[in-house]
């Protein structure tokens, strides 16, 4: 690890100023990534500022058809929620897959989906519910905000404060996950919302993306059967020690059809 002079700011203007002042600064929000990089020398900022002190970037709300969650919410904390449970069980039971106990109890929402790791199960939630993310500037769709692998709309100095989730009819996560870490190989993330079907798979490529030929098939007949005979493409999927690239479209298939069954 290399020298960093740690900052603990009490509010998002005082993290954004800050930033702004550092000639390499950082933001730390659970430090589950962060931190084995930093120990690793594979970067070297110049300030570490540490969300964890900022005001209102965490919690749970119901705000009309949505949920709102605060980026610094923790992984174990929405597993855990009553009112994520009851409004949207898929994202509680995503939440509750990821990682182990101690990675949910410092990891964060925020942290994970401004990561962006291709296997990483969030951003598959937010891209099939249509979720957007709430910056200290702007509003993005989730479908705008990752944007490739390790890679996010945000520009230098923006923070993610919340994320706002639409309450869907139904919808479930499933995954096949890395038997070591848990990440997601493959994840498919299926919801039924009164604007159509959307499903959302994470693992498999660069980055989250719809699965628009599935979304087709499911809106003519939503049943476990109308995915069967469909084959995503393995063109421009991930292919590593874990699994090649025609076992991940196949995974994509599976995985989808899963959710959808235990959906219906
Ligand atoms: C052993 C292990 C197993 C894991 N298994 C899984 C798994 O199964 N599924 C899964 O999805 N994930 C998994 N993870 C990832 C983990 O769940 C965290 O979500 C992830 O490490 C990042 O969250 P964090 O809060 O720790 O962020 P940090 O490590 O603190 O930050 C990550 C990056 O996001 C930036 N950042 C953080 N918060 C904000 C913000 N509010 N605004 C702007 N930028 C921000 C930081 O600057 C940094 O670049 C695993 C991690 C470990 C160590």
């Amino acid at each position: 690890m290399y020298d960093f002079a740690y900052h603990k700011p009490a509010s998002v203007a005082d993290a954004v100023a800050l930033l702004a002042g550092a000639d390499d600064g950082k933001l730390v929000a659970g430090g589950m990534t962060l931190l084995p990089t930093l120990k690793q020398r594979l970067a070297q900022p110049s300030d570490l500022i540490d969300l964890g002190g900022v005001s209102g970037l965490s919690g749970i709300r119901r705000e009309g058809d949505a949920l709102v969650i605060g980026a610094m919410t923790t992984h174990g904390a929405v597993a855990a929620s009553a009112e994520v449970k009851a409004a949207i069980p898929g994202l509680a039971e995503l939440a509750g897959l990821i990682g182990d106990p101690q990675v949910r109890n410092r990891g964060t929402l925020g942290g994970s989906i401004c990561n962006n790791d291709p296997a990483a199960d969030y951003p598959g939630a937010l891209v099939a519910l249509g979720a957007t993310v709430t910056t200290n500037q702007r509003t993005i769709p989730a479908e705008e905000f990752f944007t490739g692998m390790f890679e996010t709309a945000l520009e230098e100095g923006e923070i993610a404060q919340s994320v706002s989730f639409p309450i869907p009819e139904k919808s479930a996560y499933t995954k096949f996950r890395n038997p070591a870490s848990r990440y997601a190989i493959v994840g498919a993330y299926v919801a039924r919302t009164a604007a159509g079907v959307r499903v959302a798979i994470t693992g498999a490529g660069p980055t989250v993306f719809r699965w628009k030929e599935a979304e087709a098939a499911l809106s003519a007949n939503f049943a476990p059967s109308a995915v069967e005979g469909l084959k995503a493409p393995a063109t421009n999927l991930n292919s590593d020690i874990h699994a090649s690239a025609e076992y991940r479209a196949h995974l994509v298939m599976v995985m989808t059809k899963r959710a959808v069954a235990e959906i219906a």
